[in-house]
């Protein structure tokens, strides 16, 4: 096969079929796949989830991770943020002109790699080449089962619950932004499924009111979408904000504020005080849970807002991100 991709790749003839061959129907290969139809058949449940995402991540691979592994990432936390089982993934690629061809292969392997991690099965995929300088883009469709009785959702939180947070903010924006800056450090993304700490909360029997993947916007963004959509309060506190001495010195140095940074392997949860300790007790025994604590807390003072508790005793009033934070970060 060619080095780079050319537009020839997307004919829907046969270099389409050797670049559907040699790099996606190897790595993809399943029961489903392999059939290669026009749409896959698959075996379904009562309540399903859907969800769907585009990933222009630049550059496409960065310190802990790649375009690929992102975007399995992004698509299941997604469903399981709902508590759902994510078990189907669509993928369309879109290539441009001038991709290196071991780039895409890399890439691919890597979304496998995460989505045997994830226990999702790739059932369908698209490829188009396009003019352009060998950039890459991936939209994706996840689809998940939501257990009998399982309600997860912004209407369920309530006054006296508690908001955890499963680990330290703003890794990925800070690789991201490293990254392309140039700035020496050993920041890495934290892109990673969320699967096992879901599973670690129900198996613990916690009434989960409601989840949220800490993605772009950063968690402020999150909490005050969450507020607003409950018509609650939620009180952070700064003092108990998880973020590493590396992510610290580097907001630091640029004056960035880690409530709005995005992360790609986090989560918020609410859940009712009673159970706070024990959430937090379970999403620490599980991969990508170690450094989760009490953020914070639910309360009726001003529906619709959300505050910070700020070391030296003040009150800030947060509002979801303004502006553009970081393009092109997932
Ligand atoms: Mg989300």
């Amino acid at each position: 096969m060619e080095e780079r991709i050319t537009m020839v790749h997307g004919s829907g003839g046969a270099a389409t079929s050797e670049l559907i061959d040699a790099i996606f129907a190897k790595e993809f290969a399943s029961d489903t796949l392999d059939k290669m139809e026009d749409s896959a058949v698959v075996e379904g449940a009562g309540r399903i989830a859907v969800t769907t995402d585009s990933f222009v991540v630049t550059p496409v691979t960065f310190p802990g991770g790649d375009i690929g592994r992102l975007c399995i990432c992004g698509t299941v936390n997604d469903l399981l943020m709902r508590g759902a089982k994510p078990k189907y993934i669509t993928c369309g690629f879109i290539l441009q002109e001038g991709l290196e061809v071991s780039k895409l292969k890399e890439i691919v392997h890597s979304m496998a790699e995460c989505a045997k991690e994830a226990g999702v099965e790739i059932v369908a995929g698209d490829t188009k080449v396009v003019s352009g300088n060998g950039e890459l883009f991936i939209n994706t469709a996840g689809v998940g089962f939501v257990p009998k009785d399982r309600e997860v959702s912004a209407e369920r939180v309530c006054v006296t619950d508690t908001v955890i947070v499963s680990g330290n903010l703003g890794d990925h924006h800070a690789a991201i932004l490293g990254t392309r800056m140039g700035i020496a450090n050993h920041i890495q993304s934290d892109n990673a499924p969320l699967g096992e700490i879901v599973d670690a909360l129900f198996q613990a029997q916690i009434d989960v009111h409601a989840m949220r993947d800490i993605t772009r916007g950063g968690l402020a963004t999150v909490l005050k979408e969450l507020a607003k959509a409950s018509h609650t309060t939620i009180e952070l506190e700064e003092e108990k904000l998880p973020v590493t001495p590396q992510v610290k010195d580097f907001c630091g140095l640029l004056g960035l504020d880690p409530l709005y940074m995005g992360n790609e392997g986090k989560l918020v949860a609410i859940v009712p005080a009673s159970q706070a300790e024990e959430a937090v007790l379970a999403i620490k025994s599980a991969k990508y849970g170690q450094d989760a604590c009490i953020a914070g807390y639910v309360t009726d003072k001003e529906p619709g807002k959300l505050y910070l508790k700020t070391r030296i005793g003040g009150l800030r009033n947060l509002e979801v991100l303004q502006g553009e934070g970081l393009p092109r970060i997932c």
